[in-house]
């Protein structure tokens, strides 16, 4: 891709609000940069939005709600699916304008613009078999009639760190469901969310089923819309401490809420294990989007008889993966997404090896411009070590050594999120002990990437409420409705 190419792709996209299918300036006039994490360039000025404009997005969604519910399931699969096909067919240009947004490499852009279309086409199968139900009363002289109908218009707020996925992963089952929504992207990766605005409105959507704000100081322009009692429903992807927050403010008017919130996923590696696939797995389950991703692993408990034999392979590994900025051929570890998380990680870092931790490689910033990491990976990472309190976030392995199966499970668990965990061991029974008894609400076995459009992802204790694709992820959007009829 060549400077003229990422200009082209920058400059196509629309920088306003998209409201009521159109597009409009901020009503205050006010804008704010986005910048290439791997430079620290601004690449443009986006729209920000002020309480004023998040209102007429929701009044516009609160309009187009009627309708869109009366509107054939078959056309709302249709615009999914032209949505899906559209995706495709503009990969290579929606690619470079994540990986220039958000740092990522161009092959793992690419991987996500393909996962978030899969939420249109996985979707698009499902709007058209929302069923219900029929009962006889059990005492007779009634029926039973249960249909399921869109929740109403939708509130859903999305991070940085996947910027089509976590949209479409939203996006895809409230139009299948019948919801309008205002949709509002992360402040650091805002370009992508605007990208797909126009693709649903070619795709067909009509105006006002989905509205997107881009704003700098979300919380005033979000709360007087979450408390207004118009939105229905909050669905939320980011941090714990935010989750926990916009549950409150959901509690005034009881809307529905979906979190999809930190994680702070256990990876274990059994001695029995076949270690080159453990150490493929680690390198998924921790490399992927640099390390900034919910179901990163963050703590690698290595059985004490192999963590040497695996802590040098993995440290091999990592130490040849190409570091760069994401847009150039071959790269696969781009640049974290700002100064504050370089800064978070390096901390995380120095803590863990003042608390004895060994470097096996990596473990200092090259400096430069950009806000680049080298893979890092740790040995004997103690307890106590911040790191495995906090997400890292950041390209840096932790090991840490056990010797029982009881020890590891209690270790994993000790920690108050449960979105994922990984176990690689090739002793079937107790790949389904542990398995069973990790707190988490997802489970990679002997993989280390579980995310599936048509898998139910989400966590339990404090990562999360309710689960987003698979078949249950329309539920999130429709409420039951039970007729009682007569006869
Ligand atoms: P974040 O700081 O919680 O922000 C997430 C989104 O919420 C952003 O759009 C943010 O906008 C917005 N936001 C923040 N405060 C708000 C408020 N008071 N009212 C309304 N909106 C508000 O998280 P992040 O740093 O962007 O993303 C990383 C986090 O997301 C990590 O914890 C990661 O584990 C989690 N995550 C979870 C999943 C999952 O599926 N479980 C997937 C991806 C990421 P501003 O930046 O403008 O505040």
């Amino acid at each position: 891709m060549s400077e003229q190419d990422e200009a082209r792709v920058v400059q196509a996209v629309e920088k306003r609000l998209f409201i009521d299918g159109k597009w409009v300036d901020a009503a205050e006039g006010r804008t704010f940069d986005v910048t290439d994490p791997a430079t620290g360039k601004t690449l443009c000025a986006v729209a920000d939005a002020s309480p004023q404009d998040g209102r007429a997005a929701l009044d516009a969604a609160v309009a187009a709600q009627p309708e869109f519910a009366a509107m054939p399931p078959r056309a709302r699969a249709d615009i999914l699916t032209r949505s899906f096909q559209l995706l495709h067919e503009r990969i290579d240009d929606l690619a470079l304008l994540m990986t220039l947004e958000m740092g990522k490499p161009l092959a793992e852009a690419r991987g996500e613009i393909i996962y978030a279309a899969e939420f249109f086409r996985h979707f698009a199968e499902e709007a058209v078999r929302i069923d219900g139900g029929y009962q006889t009363a059990p005492a007779g002289g009634s029926r039973f009639l249960i249909t399921r109908q869109p929740v109403g218009p939708c509130l859903l707020i999305t991070p940085w760190n996947f910027p089509m996925a976590m949209g479409t992963r939203k996006l895809g089952p409230a139009i299948a469901a019948g919801c309008t929504s205002v949709i509002k992207p992360a402040p650091q990766t805002p370009l992508s969310m605007l990208a797909l605005m126009d693709i649903l409105a070619e795709a067909g959507l009509p105006p006002g089923v989905v509205n997107c704000i881009t704003v700098t100081d979300a919380g005033p322009v979000m709360e007087p819309l979450i408390r207004s009692g118009l939105a229905r429903k909050l669905s939320f992807t980011g941090s714990t401490q935010v989750g926990r927050l916009l549950l409150e403010q959901c509690a005034e008017k009881i809307l529905r809420t979906s979190l999809e919130l930190g994680g702070n996923a256990p990876f274990i590696v059994f001695d029995d294990a076949d270690l080159d696939e453990a150490v493929e797995g680690a390198i998924a389950a921790k490399m992927r989007n640099m390390g900034e991703a919910c179901t990163a692993a963050n703590r690698i408990y290595v059985q004490s008889s192999v963590i040497d034999e695996f802590g040098r392979r993995l440290a091999e590994r990592m130490a040849a993966l190409p570091v760069g900025r994401g847009a150039e051929p071959g790269v696969t570890v781009g640049p974290l997404i700002d100064k504050a998380a370089l800064n978070k990680v390096e901390t995380l870092v120095a803590d863990a090896v003042d608390r004895g931790a060994i470097v096996l490689t990596g473990g200092q910033a090259p400096g430069g411009d950009g806000y680049f990491y080298p893979p890092t990976v740790l040995k004997g990472v103690p307890r106590e070590a911040t790191m495995c309190d906090q997400e890292i976030f950041g390209p840096v392995a932790p090991l840490t050594p056990f010797e029982t199966e009881e020890e590891v499970i209690a270790a994993a668990n000790d920690t108050e999120y449960g979105l994922v965990s990984y176990v690689f061991t090739n002793d079937l029974r107790r790949a389904v002990r542990v398995a069973e008894a990790l707190e988490s609400g997802m489970v990679g076995l002997n993989q280390g990437v579980v995310s599936n459009p048509a898998a139910p992802f989400g966590g339990i204790k404090q990562s999360g409420l309710g689960r987003e694709g698979g078949s249950v992820g329309i539920d999130e959007f429709l409420e039951i409705k039970y007729i009682g009829i007569k006869v």
